[in-house]
């Protein structure tokens, strides 16, 4: 099974990412944790994935594919995949179908995580992240421990860079002119599963099981 994950930032993605990876047995792909990982330990990909990133635009297309590729061509991504975060272009989803095409396989599915945007400013600016172990909190949903120690892994809990307002709004505005046509592409083929997404995670959780029985 090849699952894409899509839905604009906030909608809840590396959430449900983490549940179906343990429920269904996929290999998680997530674009931005690799980014960011390589960020954080300064390798050139970091070094050159960081200006867009701060800024909340997208990594160039020739790079997030290269990377993509060769992380589907190694061996524990043959059996089941979750890609979250990837495509977030027309152009990345071609190159995604015509690789998979040329090793005999397709996308199975493409979830999109349906959330009104009113709804993704609030999720955005308050959401903190482990830098650990990338466990998710909200100042006001579910907020993180006082002392910002994350109780699963005791790492630092903090907001990442391009949660800030500015970043975040950036995000939206490139998730609707770069990412929005991707969700028409995989409609065209069939491939799209439309899964409200403002509940609780819980209640998203059961829809998304639901749609891949
Ligand atoms: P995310 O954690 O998925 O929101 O990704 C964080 C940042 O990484 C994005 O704002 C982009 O700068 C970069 N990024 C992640 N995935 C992609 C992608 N598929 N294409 C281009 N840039 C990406």
């Amino acid at each position: 099974m090849i699952v894409v994950l899509l839905g604009p930032p906030g909608a809840g993605k590396g959430t449900q990412s983490g549940t179906m990876v343990k429920k269904y047995g996929l290999c998680p792909i997530s674009t931005g944790d690799i980014f960011r990982s390589n960020l954080n330990a300064g390798t050139a990909l970091g070094l050159e994935a960081r200006s867009y990133m701060s800024e909340g635009l997208l990594v160039p297309d020739e790079l997030v594919v290269r990377l993509v590729i060769d992380r589907l061509s190694q061996p524990d991504a043959q059996n089941g995949v979750l890609l979250d975060g990837f495509p977030r272009t027309v152009f990345q989803a071609e190159e995604l179908a015509g690789f998979l095409a040329a090793h005999g396989k397709s996308v199975t599915c493409c979830l999109l995580l349906d959330i009104p945007e009113k709804e993704l400013m609030v999720r955005l600016t308050g959401r903190r992240v482990c830098r650990g172990c990338s466990s998710v909190w909200h100042l006001t949903f579910s907020p993180p421990p006082t002392d910002s120690v994350c109780p699963y892994c005791g790492g630092e809990i903090h907001q990442r860079d391009d949660d800030g307002e500015a970043a975040a709004s950036n995000r939206l505005r490139v998730y609707q002119a770069q990412t929005y046509p991707v969700i028409a592409w995989y409609e065209e083929r069939g491939l799209l599963k439309k899964i409200p997404a403002s509940g609780s995670p819980q209640e998203v959780e059961k829809t998304i099981n639901k749609a891949l029985e």
